[in-house]
C-alpha cells in the first residue's frame, strides 16, 4: 500500500467522468480544481462528477479548491507596452501609472528591494537587477529583455508586502466551495497567518469549516514561515511561483525546511509543480523528474502534486500511475525519512507519541483510529509510523479530508451510540471491507464517540475479540 497521497489538477484532459474514474484507478487521492480557470457552473459540473466516481468506487476522494490570490502585477503603461532592452537601465517606482519608456510603475510597495536582488516580469521572460534604490525611485539594470505591457506580472523577494492574499474574487470563489462542500481550500501568495484567517472567515461566513491549506509561493511567507504552519491546516510547497520570489537555488532547501517543519507541526505538506512536467508532452518522465519525485517523498512529503501534467497534459492517467510507481518504491526503499520530530505538547501529542512508541514495540498489525475531525489521524500520521492507519469516521466530509493524510486509510462508518458501540462498529466494518482478518492484533484510538479532537484512549487488543 503506497503511503504518501497524490494530488491531481483537473482540467479539460481529465475532467470527465471516465477519466476521472482512470484517474482513481491510477492512484489519485485529492484532486484539485484551480479556480484561476473556468466558471462557476462547470467547476459544479466537475465537483459533482468526483462525488459520483467516488462514491461509485467507495473510496475516500478529496476536493482542493486552489483559489488565485493577489498576483503582483506592474500598472498602466503606453499602449503596446514599453520595451526593455538588454543591458539597458530601467526605474521601478511606487505609482499606478507611467507614460514613460524607462519607468515601471508598480502599485505596491517596493521599499525594501535591495541592491543585488533580481526582479522578474512577466513569470521570469523579462529579468531586471537591482543597482541601486534611493528613495521611491529603484534604479535596475535589463538583464533579460523584452515587452512589458500593462498589468504584467512582478515578482522579486518583499515586493507587494502587506497585500492580502483573500482578494475580492476570492470570497466569491470561497463561497462557491462553501456550495461545493469542498474538503480543503488552497490559499494562494500567502504572506501572513492573518490570511489564512481570512480565508476560513470567509468560508464560515458562508456556513462551512473548510481546512485551508497555505501556499508557499513569496518570500514574505518563508519570512513567516513558523507562524504560518501554526495556523494551517496544510502546507503547500507551490515551487512554481515559489521560484520567482526568491533565487531558484533555495527552492529545493526551502522545500525540505517547509516539509519538516510541517511535520513539526503536525500538518500534511504537498510538493507541487512541474513534478512530471515533460509528461504533458511525453508518456515517460525524464530521469530527473522521476528523481525528484522520489526525493520529495524521502524528504517526507505528505503527498505529491500533478498540475499541467493531468490538466492539459497528453497523458494524464499515465502520469498519475508512473508517480505512483515512484512514490511506492521510495517508500519501501528504506530511504524515506521515517524518525519523527519532536514537536508540540498536549493531550494530542501524548497520545500520538504513545501510539508510535506501542507501534515500534509490538508485533501489531494496524493503527486504528475513531476520529470525528480527523485530528487525531492527523497528529498520528504526522510521526510517520510503519503500521498502516486506518481512520474511521461517521463524519463524510472528514472521510473525505483525510485523503490527503499521509498513510491514513480513511473508512466511512455509522455513528455509534457510545464508545464501546463505536470499537465493536469499525471493527466490523474493517473485517467486512477486508482490511484486518478478525484476531489480528491493533492499537486503537479513540475518545468520547460524540466529540470531536478529544482522543484520550489507546487500547492494545485483537480485532472481533
Ligand atoms: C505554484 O506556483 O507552484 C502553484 C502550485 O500555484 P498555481 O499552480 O496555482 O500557480
Amino acid at each position: 500500500m503506497r503511503r504518501s497521497k497524490i494530488v491531481a489538477t483537473l482540467g479539460p484532459a481529465s475532467n470527465s467522468s471516465p477519466q476521472i474514474e482512470r484517474l482513481i484507478r491510477a492512484g489519485v487521492n485529492i484532486f484539485r480544481i484551480n479556480f484561476s480557470h473556468g466558471t462557476p457552473d462547470e467547476h459544479r459540473g466537475t465537483v459533482s462528477r468526483v462525488r459520483k466516481a467516488a462514491r461509485k468506487m467507495k473510496r475516500s476522494i478529496g476536493v482542493l479548491g486552489d483559489i488565485p490570490g493577489p498576483k503582483v502585477r506592474v500598472g498602466t503603461l503606453p499602449d503596446g507596452g514599453i520595451v526593455l532592452k538588454k543591458g539597458s537601465k530601467v526605474f521601478l517606482k511606487k505609482a499606478k501609472s507611467s507614460s514613460k519608456g524607462d519607468f515601471i510603475p508598480v502599485p505596491h510597495d517596493i521599499s525594501r528591494l535591495e541592491p543585488g536582488e533580481r526582479v522578474l516580469l512577466r513569470d521570469g521572460l523579462i529579468v531586471l537587477e537591482v543597482r541601486s534604490a534611493s528613495g521611491k525611485r529603484i534604479a535596475c539594470k535589463v538583464i533579460d529583455g523584452g515587452t512589458l505591457t500593462t498589468a504584467g506580472g512582478i515578482s522579486a523577494p518583499h515586493i507587494g508586502l502587506g497585500i492580502s492574499a483573500v482578494t475580492k474574487k476570492d470570497r466569491e470563489n470561497i463561497k462557491l466551495a462553501v456550495e461545493l462542500d469542498l474538503d480543503w481550500l488552497g490559499v494562494s501568495f500567502v504572506g501572513s497567518p492573518s490570511d489564512l484567517v481570512s480565508a476560513r472567515r470567509a468560508a464560515a461566513k458562508s456556513g462551512k469549516k473548510i481546512p485551508v491549506v497555505a501556499k508557499i509561493e513569496r518570500a514574505e511567507a518563508v519570512d513567516k514561515l513558523d507562524a504560518i504552519l501554526e495556523e494551517a491546516d496544510a502546507v503547500m510547497v507551490a515551487r512554481g511561483d515559489l521560484a520567482l520570489e526568491v533565487p531558484l537555488e533555495r527552492v529545493p532547501v526551502l522545500q525540505k525546511d517547509i516539509i519538516v517543519k510541517a511535520r513539526r507541526h503536525g500538518i500534511p505538506s504537498i510538493v507541487a509543480t512541474q513534478m512530471l512536467e515533460s509528461m504533458v508532452n511525453e508518456s515517460r518522465p525524464t530521469r530527473a523528474e522521476a528523481t525528484d519525485v522520489a526525493n520529495a517523498i524521502f524528504d517526507g512529503a505528505s503527498a505529491t502534486m500533478l498540475s499541467e501534467e493531468t490538466a492539459i497534459g497528453n497523458w494524464p492517467v499515465v502520469a498519475v500511475r508512473t508517480m505512483a510507481a515512484i512514490a511506492k518504491e521510495a517508500e519501501e526503499s528504506g530511504h524515506a525519512c521515517a524518525e519523527y520530530p519532536q514537536w508540540g505538547s498536549g493531550v494530542l501529542v501524548a497520545v500520538a507519541r504513545a501510539v508510535q512508541a506501542a507501534a515500534g514495540s509490538l508485533d501489531a498489525q494496524a493503527i486504528i483510529v475513531f476520529t470525528l475531525s480527523g485530528v487525531t489521524a492527523r497528529a498520528i500520521s504526522a510521526m510517520r509510523p510503519r503500521l498502516p492507519i486506518f481512520a474511521l469516521t461517521p463524519e463524510e466530509g472528514t472521510y473525505r479530508a483525510m485523503s490527503l493524510y499521509w498513510g491514513v486509510e480513511p473508512v466511512l462508518i455509522p455513528m455509534a451510540r457510545s464508545t464501546d458501540h463505536m470499537l465493536e462498529v469499525g471493527e466490523e466494518a474493517l473485517i467486512k471491507g477486508g482490511h484486518l482478518k478478525k484476531g489480528a492484533q491493533v492499537i486503537a484510538v479513540s475518545g468520547s464517540a460524540a466529540v470531536g479532537g478529544a482522543s484520550n484512549m489507546i487500547r492494545i487488543g485483537r480485532v472481533g475479540k
